[in-house]
């Protein structure tokens, strides 16, 4: 049976670059405010593959509480996930992931992010789509506060993957 999950994440923007998003580090004049990297594309996967298998959440694998997950590399959380889904009984099919920001654009960066996610969710690159888009200029989103990511992820059964 196939199974589909759904991630969203927020970060919050503050003065000073680089951005890490997408695994990757953009050149930007701000970064994104959090426990970890901030890495909201990365952390959106996360908990939609988690989602998929059953096994938890984000923030209950990775507690912001705890000081070991501080500046914690993103792209490691993830692969921990994948783990975690792999010994739940699935591997990720593919994903999908909406990047909403003002700035800055997906598109230039795309290619690059599709090679360290495909790395830590072991898929080809063919199977993580990322798309960007702007909120019109409206919210907290349109003013530049932050980022908001929504994924979804398909799992399979270990033995039934593809
Ligand atoms: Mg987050």
């Amino acid at each position: 049976m196939v199974r589909v999950g759904i991630g969203y994440d927020s970060h919050r923007f503050a003065d000073g670059g680089p951005l890490t998003l997408g695994g990757i580090e953009i050149p930007f004049d701000r970064h994104l405010v959090g426990h970890s990297d901030g890495d909201a594309i990365a952390h959106a996967i996360t908990d939609a593959i988690l989602g998929a298998a059953g096994a938890g959440d984000i923030g209950e694998l990775f507690s912001d509480s705890d000081p070991a997950n501080r500046g914690r590399d993103s792209i490691e959380m993830l692969a921990v996930a994948v783990s975690r889904c792999r010994a739940a009984g699935y591997g990720v099919s593919q994903v999908d992931v909406t990047v909403i920001a003002e700035a800055p654009r997906v598109g230039p960066h795309r290619e690059a992010m599709r090679a360290v996610l495909s790395r830590a969710l072991a898929v080809t690159p063919a199977a993580v789509s990322l798309k960007g888009k702007t909120n019109e200029g409206m919210g907290w989103i349109g003013r530049g506060e932050g980022i908001a990511c929504i994924a979804v992820a398909t799992l399979a059964p270990n033995e039934d993957r593809r």
